[in-house]
């Protein structure tokens, strides 16, 4: 990466990346508890209409137990005062033949005395029956109990799911509202995010833009190089570090000095060091025609590698630089040295 920038925006990214992460954490737990209090709520409010029905249900068979209660009541109010009012003919019709048998007896006429006698002891009888019928009927008046009211209780039932219901719905619309915020903290969240991204991406792409490729001229190899590098390597990592090495064995051996002479092919030969821009550490010797008097002149030249220890370039000094042999002959197969 050449762009400093980008490590930043990574790590923004990173970031943002993360807060969005965490929010949606706390958004899903929030939504998770609204959820379960949403459900909470749902079923007491089937708790609160159960209940509702039942206090209506005891409401309306209280209603009908009062008002067969209250039809029980009267017939039997009227039973008595039916019963009463012939009780009281009765007593009206006995006094008036005690009084009239009374009169009979004053005139001496025992035939008429004997019959309102009698005629008053079965109107007192009539009268005996009918005052206990109305004892009777009084004692069943008594004995009718009110219906008892089991409404009270049903209504303080639905009461008190009613309130249980209000608590959840509030514990309800306090979830609602920390979800709420959770989800709004996490579209700000995500927003932030986006932008990072979107800012790395465009950063990132004109990165990108920057690298392209380049062949190793040594070994042909591609190489991503950048358009912002100042100078760019002509050589990969590998192509660098096979010249070192090559270097390290040239320096390494003191046959190899520069000035050194040795024999090719029979004839007195010169080791030199050419003016090269990169020393790939090769091990160039001169050889024939002026070669020993230095270079500019006519003469033939061999190219060795110290690490193989092989002739890599030959070129005889009647050939052109075009008809140069390449080889991989060994170099003690040419050389004494
Ligand atoms: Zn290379």
């Amino acid at each position: 990466m050449g762009n400093p920038d980008m490590g930043n925006l990574k790590q923004v990214l990173n970031q943002a990346y993360e807060g969005k992460e965490q929010a949606r954490k706390r958004m899903d737990a929030a939504w998770d508890e609204r959820r379960r209090l949403q459900k909470k709520s749902d079923s007491s409010w089937a708790e609160v209409q159960t209940a509702r029905e039942a206090m209506n249900q005891a409401w309306n068979s209280q209603q009908s137990e009062w008002d067969q209660h209250k039809a029980g009541r009267e017939a039997i109010s009227k039973r008595i005062e039916f019963a009463k009012a012939i009780a009281d003919r009765a007593y009206a019709d006995m006094s008036k033949s005690f009084e009239l048998a009374s009169e009979a007896y004053s005139d001496e006429d025992h035939a008429a005395a004997g019959h309102y006698s009698s005629e008053g002891r079965e109107h007192e009888e009539k009268l005996n029956n009918w005052n206990g019928e109305v004892k009777r009927l009084i004692s069943i008046a008594e004995s009718l109990v009110s219906p008892s009211s089991s409404f009270h209780s049903y209504k303080s039932i639905y009461e008190s799911k009613m309130a249980a219901h209000e608590r959840v719905k509030a514990e309800y619309q306090r979830a609602k509202q920390v979800h709420e915020t959770a989800k709004k903290e996490f579209q700000a969240a995500q927003e932030k995010f986006k932008t990072a991204k979107a800012a790395f991406d465009k950063a990132k792409a004109a990165d990108d833009a920057m690298w392209y490729d380049k062949d190793c001229l040594e070994c042909g190899k591609k190489m991503r190089v950048r358009r912002d590098w100042e100078r760019p390597s002509d050589y990969c990592k590998e192509c660098w570090a096979t010249f070192k090495r090559r270097r390290e064995a040239r320096n390494s051996n003191s046959l190899f000095r520069e000035g050194n002479y040795v024999e090719f092919k029979g004839k007195k030969a010169k080791i030199i060091r050419q003016k090269v821009k990169i020393d790939k550490g090769y091990v160039d010797i001169l050889f024939d025609g002026d070669a020993l008097k230095n270079s500019g002149g006519d003469h033939g030249h061999i190219t060795i590698d110290p690490l193989s220890d092989q002739v890599v370039y030959w070129r005889e000094r009647d050939q052109s630089k075009n008809q140069a042999n390449i080889n991989s002959n060994k170099r003690k197969e040419h050389t004494k040295f």
